[in-house]
């Protein structure tokens, strides 16, 4: 099926969702799409505890959260963008509002939380289920708007792009409908790629079944260029749970006191850093890592039992609830952890308004790379960068709306979506997609070396190898769509970490433990030219 809008917008989450508020906002005829992988909350958005870093309170300045950014960040930020996303931080934490978002607070004022690597309070939340709060209130607001129309259970699988006078153009995407089994068109002179991450394609994650990287593929697919991917942030404190997916502990859990112990009850963080449990977050996760490599462990263990009961489940419920669901009390004993992937800093290169360098295409959120986070991501930095884009963006796009001449009939010999092959046995694509998590946890995960990573690349090649000749012509399944992907985007992955032979933030490899000036720089990989494509 063929269907024109104006704005079409990839993903539901805190990016795309306020995106397409803003839009509507600016550009009050415009007809919107939203079109999202599988149900509108199946977002990372809505697992996120903690908060939104934003300067709101007398003791603190933008200045200051300026220079925690910056110094998380290990030399690769871009000034000016983190400037800009800073100052912007209390305007969009009052919009948000504005969309009806209830932030927790007491007499009238923020109950701001501290996390790793602040130097003050400044963590506005919604209890510890801050990202259900966003979720909740800007879907109920994207619902009530009547040019905002939401196509959930669709796959986006490329970009459609033509070329005018030389310059190739974005004019909307394919999506594979899940229900109907189809490959639907969706025509637009401004697409908003607002996919979110990529930590499915470790096998320790902390990311919703979604976030397989779809949009750093796909933006790559169609020639933009995707930058700093070796940068993934391991988020210290997952709860172990073998055989299942980790549930994450916050690290406003440290924040209130929680202390990292061995096994054996040793303090883990004492001589790490002197932070201790507030260094940043990639300080911790190798901390744990060494620990758990030197005594051959498969987790250590978090503990907060020492504090006031009520007061952990009052601070914590959600996590206290949690936990307790599987069968760990928080306030009773430590609780076994271990780090997980769980944010990347890297991804499709855009402006901080959205822009890439395809026309017509904008990028916000987790999907994209504009400079904020650098080598690492101060912690609930995330949020805020994802909100204050998807406004810039609304304005900058809404001038290109403006003034784009949009064609009535695009031609559609985009080579990209008809390159799908399709699967021939569920078994393969589980196990393959199994085996691609292990590698990717096993050798390309907190610390890594040259030979690793080469190992790696070999693997990840033999599979998308695999992919191309196994998987013939019977009804596709996102299975295989994503499978695609996260081939791709681990490929990017390894490539980017070979490319930085030195140690800087998230990035750790053994072959160069130190940092060098030669790489104070953005590891860029080249989008893919038409006929690259495969
Ligand atoms: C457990 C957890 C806790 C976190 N806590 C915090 C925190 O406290 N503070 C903070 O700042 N950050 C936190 N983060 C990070 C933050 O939540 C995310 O970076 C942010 O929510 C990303 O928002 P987004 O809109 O870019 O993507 P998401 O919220 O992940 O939304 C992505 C959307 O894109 C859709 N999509 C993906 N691929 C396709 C496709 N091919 N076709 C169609 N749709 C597609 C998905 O279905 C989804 O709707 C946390 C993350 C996790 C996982």
């Amino acid at each position: 099926m063929e269907r024109r809008f104006d704005i079409l917008v990839v993903g539901s989450g805190i990016a795309g969702l306020f995106y397409a508020l803003k839009s509507a906002e600016h550009s009050p005829n415009a007809k919107i799409a939203i079109i999202t992988k599988k149900a509108e909350t199946d977002t990372s958005t809505n697992r996120a505890q903690g908060g939104i870093a934003a300067v709101l309170s007398n003791t603190d300045s933008f200045d200051r959260h300026f220079a925690d950014t910056i110094k998380v960040g290990g030399g690769l930020c871009d000034e000016a963008v983190v400037k800009k996303i800073v100052q912007a931080g209390p305007v969009v934490i009052e919009e948000l509002i504005q969309y009806g978002v209830r932030f927790t607070q007491h007499d009238g004022e923020f109950d701001l939380g501290r996390e790793g690597g602040h130097s003050v309070k400044r963590v506005v939340h919604a209890d510890d289920l801050t990202g259900k709060e966003i979720e909740r209130a800007l879907l109920v607001a994207c619902r009530n708007n009547s040019n905002i129309k939401i196509y959930r259970d669709h796959m986006v699988l490329d970009l459609i792009t033509y070329n005018e006078s030389g310059q190739e153009v974005c004019a909307g995407v394919f999506a594979f409908s899940d229900a109907e089994h189809l490959i639907d068109t969706f025509f637009a002179p401004v697409t908003m790629l607002a996919t979110g991450g990529l930590g499915q394609i470790y096998f320790h994650n902390t990311n919703p079944r979604i976030a397989t990287g779809d949009g750093v593929a796909i933006a790559y697919r169609a020639g933009v260029d995707v930058a700093n991917l070796e940068f993934i942030q391991f988020h210290p404190t997952a709860l172990y749970l073998p055989g299942r997916m980790p549930f994450l502990i916050s690290e406003a859990v440290r924040g209130e006191g929680a202390k990292l112990l061995t096994i054996d009850g040793r303090d883990l963080m004492k001589d790490a850093h002197e932070l201790a449990e507030l260094a940043p977050r990639d300080v911790v996760a190798r901390a744990i890592d060494r620990e758990m490599k030197e005594s051959g462990e498969e987790f250590v263990l978090l503990d907060i039992s020492h504090k006031d009961p009520e007061f952990v489940k009052s601070r914590f419920p959600n996590i206290y609830k949690e936990c307790l669901r599987r069968g760990f009390d928080l306030t009773d004993r430590p609780v076994p952890v271990v780090p997980s992937a769980h944010y990347s800093c890297g991804g499709v290169m855009a402006a901080v308004n959205g822009e890439t360098s395809l026309p017509g295409l904008y990028c916000a959120g987790e999907v994209a790379m504009s400079g904020m986070h650098g080598a690492n991501r101060l912690a609930s930095n995330s949020l805020l960068e994802a909100v204050v884009m998807a406004e810039q963006a609304a304005k900058t796009s809404a001038d290109f709306l403006r003034q784009t001449h949009f064609p009535s009939q695009v031609p559609v010999d985009n080579p990209l979506a008809s390159s799908l092959k399709y699967p021939r046995d569920k078994m393969l694509i589980a196990h393959d997609r199994r085996e691609l998590t292990r590698v990717m946890s096993d050798f390309v995960g907190i610390v890594r070396t040259t030979d690793r990573l080469y190992l790696a690349l070999d693997k990840v090649h033999q599979l998308a190898d695999a992919i191309e000749a196994f998987y013939l012509a019977t009804p596709a399944t996102y299975a295989i769509l994503e499978l695609r992907n996260m081939t791709t985007v681990a490929e990017l992955i390894i490539r980017s970490a070979l490319m930085r032979q030195e140690s800087r933030g998230l990035h750790f490899i053994e072959d160069y433990p130190e940092r060098s000036d030669d790489f104070l720089h953005n590891t860029v990989i080249e989008g893919l030219k038409r006929n690259e494509v495969h």
